[in-house]
């Protein structure tokens, strides 16, 4: 028999042998030199893994005669057991020692941005544009007055002028609730509540959310209004004008060119519609080419407004011999799509996220 080809019990294991003394010699400076429990646990794998290196002595244990495994078996295992101590007694210095570098290191500090962008929300186009209105009527000396969603039909449409008959009371149109109230149908109840609380002189920007029985194409039953008044004496149509074309150039950039076309509101007189220099056609040098937008007018329409009847202010108790105001009010959907070039009301309230996140 040839011993080469027929190893004995003694070669494999003398071989064996060997192998566990120089691993035993070796494991434990290898562990050491590891910085982290990272780099640690790969020289560890090295060793006790699929493919390392006590795995393949016990391979060769495979290849000893039957009568000698155990033996041999044994001081395999027993190497095994020390590599596996060393690995935890060193594991746990590197913790102890991490734990140490941080807890000497600076603090860490709370207020730092995250490293990764986190997915937060933002504001609407309609808040992002309620907040722009409202801060410029605030610049030019307007504060903030609120009032109910649900509205006695007083404050909403008879303080108002609105004859009893008048389209706008009737149940096609606005959603009643009870005993007389409404959804309120514009922001002009705070008008009437401001009107009837507080003395004169006075000068307030609502804005609010309001509901009518339409739902079309350009049109929601729900929808937000922001609205305008004054009331001092000898206030006059061209404190109106003036605040609109601050308003305007404000919004809408230095420049922006006002008109006002007479119409008909129940609550002033006199009435007027506002039209200001169109946003989509404007022109590098200031001028309108004139677009489908604004019916080749260069124009576009953005609210409403006019004198406070003098009826209203007798609805309120404010002597209208004394004292005179003006109101407008305008719808902040209408006025964020000329902001933002937005042709269609429902995307403002489908709120599918391709679309918000534009904004
Ligand atoms: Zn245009």
């Amino acid at each position: 028999m040839d011993a080469v080809s027929d190893p004995t019990v003694e070669t494999i294991e003398l071989e064996i042998t060997a192998a566990l003394a120089s691993l035993r010699e070796a494991f434990l400076p290898r562990f050491r030199a590891a910085a982290t429990a990272q780099a640690l646990r790969d020289e560890n794998a090295k060793i006790l893994g699929k493919k390392g290196e006590l795995t393949a002595i016990l391979k060769l244990l495979g290849k000893a005669p039957p009568e000698g495994r155990k033996a041999i078996g044994e001081k395999v295992n027993a190497l095994k057991q020390e590599v596996e101590s060393g690995f935890e007694s060193c594991l746990s210095n590197l913790r102890l020692r991490e734990r140490e570098a941080e807890l000497s290191a600076p603090p860490f500090d709370l207020t730092l941005p995250a490293r990764v962008p986190a997915q937060v929300g933002h504001k609407h186009p309609i808040s992002i544009v309620r907040e722009e209105v409202v801060a410029v009527f605030r610049q030019l000396g307007f504060a903030v007055f609120d009032g109910p969603e649900v509205e006695h039909e007083g404050n909403n449409f008879t303080a108002l002028g609105f004859p009893p008959d008048h389209p706008a009371t009737d149940m096609q149109d606005s959603f009643w609730t009870q005993s007389n109230h409404v959804l309120r149908t514009h922001t002009s109840n705070i008008q009437v509540r401001a009107m009837k609380s507080i003395a004169p002189p006075m000068a307030f920007i609502a804005p609010g959310t309001v509901y009518r029985r339409d739902d079309d194409a350009t049109h929601s039953p729900m929808f937000h209004q922001i609205e305008a008044f004054l009331v001092d004496k000898d206030v006059t149509l061209a404190h109106l004008k003036g605040v609109l074309a601050e308003f305007a150039e404000r919004l809408f950039g230095p420049g922006t060119p006002v008109r006002l076309r007479p119409s008909y509101f129940p609550f002033v007189e006199p009435g007027a519609e506002v039209d200001i220099g169109c946003v989509f056609c404007k022109q590098p040098n200031g001028t309108r080419a004139g677009c489908s937008l604004c019916k080749h007018t260069g124009f576009i329409e953005v609210l409403g407004c006019g004198m406070i009847h003098p009826v209203v202010f007798e609805n309120c108790g404010i002597d209208p011999e004394v004292f005179s105001g003006f109101a407008l009010g305008m719808g902040l959907e209408r006025l964020a799509m000329l902001r933002y070039g937005v042709p269609n009301i429902k995307l403002m309230f489908d709120n599918d996220p391709r679309f918000l996140a534009q904004f």
